[in-house]
């Protein structure tokens, strides 16, 4: 054994005590640390790139590292990052996500592991949370861009099957043109349909309802009507980012139910929404859809990477997915085989630092995250309108907070000086975005650390951002 890596050997103790001992310091320094790290913290120079012949032992790495890059580390982590969407760790998923690391099993169905079967429950718990039915069965993936990778790629399968084609034999190309008809769908769909071969052409875009980003129904019908009996993809969306706003699912169904296409529901956050009596009702109709995206690591506060996909097709899925192979196990058909249910073959235990924090909080207090998130968002909304110099673009209706400073001159130029002011302070981040063709200011509440004193904060550096920014219209204060 190399002389190094035999003295790490013998000091694992100490190597995690040093990991865990630097972890603790991150963590409460969270809420100090800017959200935002300083502009020349996060590039590395050419040592980051040098490759050393000879090591330094692990804990002088670590200490290095610390040493030159913490700085550099975000605090996205914690309570004030409202950016994209992005959860946190509850400790009962942190402390499970390391021992993910240190037992480091495959979770596959091979028989010499409980990963697959941890995983089989953890799934079937995550579909009892979330109201689903029995008939769905999942898997977990890196995110909720694999998740309407995975869920596309099965109703594309099941497309074939109904006109006698196997997709995964021949080639999608033996189909002809498939479309995807969507109002608003979230970009790693038309990442999706590029991977699948579809093509992000394949989008027929339908109209919305008036001033809202969910489909109208109405002009999906006529859509369809356009070829009836072209194959035909549908994605819903069960919470957009940036009004979360949720397709009439049991329209779509009911359409479904007539024309014959494929439904598939990215419920990337807001289906995490469906653990609260309060906003259940929003994802009724889901437990009719044919595919379903739900992450983790965004409203369940679980470390990346992870989300679910179900389905109710494993048939389908097996087809898609299957890896035969003489030194690998039989593609079975069943739930827990996940080797023939994945994109991935070899594959990380993600599941269980959902079934620990599911353990840890139950349903209770994943409820408690989701509503007390959607009542912060509420009341940022509401202080930011009663200020006079915001202005709301959406009505705050679960999570997320969609507003514009009101500015003199050009609006994108005074969002994007605003928003540099905000995030250069350091106590808050939020991330842009366009909505009807106006800039705009998002911020998405999903960490379960979020309190009401970071509301606090995070609306006086708003306030403070618009003084210093000076873009605000005369009058609007
Ligand atoms: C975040 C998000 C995605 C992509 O998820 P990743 O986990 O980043 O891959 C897809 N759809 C919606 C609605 C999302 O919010």
């Amino acid at each position: 054994m190399h002389p190094i890596l035999h003295h790490d050997a013998g000091r694992e103790a100490e190597i995690l005590h040093n990991a865990c001992a630097k972890a603790m310091a991150f963590l409460e320094g969270l809420e100090r640390r800017p959200v935002r790290p300083p502009r020349r913290a996060v590039d590395v120079d050419a040592e980051a790139f040098r490759l050393p012949e000879e090591g330094i032992g692990a804990e002088a790495a670590l200490d290095e590292f610390w040493a030159r890059h913490a700085d550099g580390l975000s605090g996205s982590a914690g309570p004030r990052y409202f950016g994209f969407v992005t959860g946190g760790g509850t400790p009962a998923a942190l402390a499970a996500d390391w021992l993910v690391s240190v037992v480091d099993q495959n979770a596959q169905l091979n028989g010499d592991t409980v990963a697959a079967a941890l995983e089989l429950a953890t799934v079937t718990q995550v579909r009892d949370l979330l109201g689903l039915p029995a008939a769905f069965t999942g898997s977990f993936v890196s995110g909720a861009t694999m998740a309407n990778l995975v869920g596309l790629a099965i109703g594309r399968q099941w497309l074939g099957a109904a006109r006698g084609i196997d997709i995964a034999k021949s080639g999608v190309a033996a189909l002809g043109p498939v479309r995807v008809l969507s109002t608003s769908p979230h970009s790693s769909t038309l990442k999706a349909m590029s991977l699948l071969g579809l093509g992000r052409d394949a989008w027929w875009p339908v109209a919305a309802l008036p001033d809202s980003e969910a489909i109208d129904p109405a002009a999906l019908e006529a859509r369809l009507a356009e070829a009836p009996d072209m194959p035909t993809l549908v994605v819903a969306n069960a919470g957009t980012v940036n009004t979360t706003a949720f397709d009439d699912l049991p329209a779509l169904v009911r359409l479904r139910d007539r024309y014959g296409f494929w439904l598939h529901v990215d419920a990337a956050f807001g289906g995490v929404a469906a653990v609260s009596p309060r906003f259940a009702g929003r994802l009724a109709g889901w437990e009719a859809a044919d595919s379903i995206t739900v992450d983790a690591h965004k409203w369940l506060n679980v470390p990346y990477d992870s989300a679910m996909q179900f389905t109710r097709h494993l048939d389908m899925q097996l087809a898609t997915f299957q890896n035969l192979s003489p030194y690998l196990s039989a593609p079975v058909a069943r739930p827990d085989n996940y080797l023939h249910l994945t994109p991935e073959n070899s594959r990380r235990w993600r599941a269980l630092p959902v079934w620990m924090a599911l353990r840890a909080y139950g349903r209770g207090g994943f409820a408690e995250i989701v509503e007390r998130c959607a009542d912060l968002a509420a009341l940022l909304g509401r202080r930011l309108e009663e200020l006079g110099g915001f202005e709301l673009l959406a009505p705050v209706t679960l999570n997320v907070v969609c507003f514009a400073p009101r500015t003199s001159g050009d609006a994108a130029a005074g969002r994007d000086a605003f928003l540099e002011a905000l995030n250069r302070d350091g106590r808050v981040l939020c991330t842009p975005t366009e909505l009807f063709g106006r800039p705009g200011v998002r911020a998405a509440l999903v960490n379960w650390r979020t309190r009401m004193e970071d509301i606090d904060l995070a609306f006086a550096a708003m306030r403070d951002a618009l003084d210093a920014s000076g873009v605000m219209a005369a009058g609007a204060q």
